[in-house]
């Protein structure tokens, strides 16, 4: 660890925190947090800080809902727009019960459990993600509206992208969290962004995924815009993703690099990952693209995965291998999205392939045409099946895999799969303009 808690007293000291955050998320993966004074940080850092679980969706009910939070002291930091007299500091935390134990529905508990499990295994998994977003201008009445500020494209500069500023202020303000940024552009779609940080093992890089999130929505407000992480805000143009990077790493080396494969650079445990992954995606789609909306960006045309398939050569592939190698040596994930939760996401994707390593699980042959212009009947000989089109297609999958059911453990399954089951009902109830527009005119 980083800090101790007599570190942490006295560099709240030093920097004149006033207001410390206390932040966790809930199973769907929304930041919630409570403010604290510095008075009573000593009594935070030893967890005695309560609050009622029973309020917090996918928590507890209301006859149990006493809840710890256990801060990670290693998260600490300023929150660097806030004033700086009387400064504000966050804690990402761990949910306890009343019986001191770990709560098992805890987002951050879920993904250290398959983070145990790999170590037991002798690995340390390692993620660097690609979160994309959305820069919108508020409405009047100050609410998010779907225009965007500029007309920009892939890579563009000011004075094209007006949302280079908003950007610049994001990355500083990360760099000052201690985020190493190593890169942030305009995406393909009008008003769309990325910011790629470094590489971390998994629970610092989901901490980091949430708060990315939540700086870039502070950023933004103060230039007057809104960021959105849904996946799909508009028709007809590139959505959000989130790629993921992953190795793992062994004794502090990355055992998915071998320099004898000419072909790829991966080692056997690379393949039996990335086949894990390939047989359990349908099953954790529901919960690394948790949205109705997000199956609206898992279409053809759009730089996002539709087909299961892995490449060295092909970016439409589902799972990718940059062509790094050496400790950089990784492979890419594109399906998820920036709505999911990241600590379950990351721990699903674990588990997967680990169990892809566990029954040597072989990822079949690449693909190195472009999968897209393949017909159904060539996709089908080559044995490319499709990810789950709808919302509901993928609980249906994620019902039926017991790896990821396992990963996920009972409490957090049950509660997300309610809540996603109700957003599914609702959704499908509406009647849509889309309709209204196609149907009222001929009917
Ligand atoms: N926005 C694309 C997606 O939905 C990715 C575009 C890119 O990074 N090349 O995944
Ligand atoms: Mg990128
Ligand atoms: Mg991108
Ligand atoms: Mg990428």
């Amino acid at each position: 660890p980083k800090y101790t808690k007599s570190d942490i007293l006295k560099k709240a000291q030093e920097l004149d925190v006033k207001f410390i955050r206390l932040q966790f998320t809930d199973i769907l993966g929304i930041i919630k947090n409570v403010t604290i004074t510095v008075e009573q940080l000593e009594d935070a850092l030893d967890g005695k800080i309560m609050f009622d679980g029973s309020s917090i969706e996918g928590f507890t009910r209301i006859q149990e809902s006493d809840m710890y939070l256990r801060p990670d002291y290693d998260t600490f930091c300023i929150l660097p727009w806030r004033p700086r007299r009387g400064a504000e500091a966050r804690l990402m935390c761990d949910i306890y019960t009343t019986d001191q134990e770990p709560f098992i529905g805890c987002p951050r508990t879920i993904l250290k459990k398959v983070c145990d499990e790999a170590k037991a295994m002798g690995y340390e998994f390692q993620v660097g993600p690609e979160p994309e977003f959305f820069l919108f201008q508020l409405g009047e009445d100050g609410r998010p509206t779907i225009k965007t500020n500029d007309r920009g494209g892939y890579f563009d500069l000011s004075p094209v992208d007006l949302g280079e500023n908003a950007r610049r202020d994001i990355v500083l303000a990360l760099e000052e969290m201690g985020f190493e940024v190593e890169a942030a552009h305009h995406e393909v779609a009008p008003g769309q962004h990325e910011i790629d940080f470094k590489y971390a093992p998994a629970l610092r890089t989901a901490d980091n995924i949430v708060t990315f999130k939540f700086v870039t929505k502070a950023i933004a407000m103060e230039h007057g815009l809104y960021a959105t992480f849904m996946p799909k805000p508009i028709f007809g143009e590139n959505g959000s993703g989130m790629h993921l990077h992953m190795s793992l790493f062994k004794d502090g080396v990355n055992a998915f690099y071998d320099p004898e494969d000419r072909e790829t650079g991966l080692s056997q445990i690379a393949k039996y990952f990335i086949g894990g992954i390939l047989h359990h995606v349908k099953g954790f789609t529901a919960i690394t693209n948790p949205t109705v909306n997000s199956y609206k960006r898992l279409v053809p045309g759009y730089e996002a995965p539709v087909y299961i398939s892995w490449s060295s050569k092909n970016r439409s592939a589902l799972v990718r291998v940059p062509a790094a190698r050496g400790n950089a040596s990784r492979i890419e994930l594109r399906s998820p999205d920036p709505s999911a939760n990241p600590y379950l996401a990351l721990a699903v994707i674990l588990a997967a392939g680990l169990d892809g390593i566990k029954n040597k699980i072989e990822p079949g042959p690449q693909t190195f045409d472009n999968i897209y212009e393949m017909t159904p009947a060539e996709r089908l000989a080559q044995g490319i099946e499709n990810l789950p089109g709808t919302l509901k297609e993928a609980l249906e999958y994620l019902s039926k895999d017991e790896v990821i059911k396992k990963a996920l453990g009972p409490h957090a399954y049950e509660h997300f799969v309610k809540a996603k089951l109700i957003e599914w009902d609702t959704y499908k109830t509406q009647v849509h303009q889309w309709e209204l527009d196609q149907y009222l005119p001929i009917f």
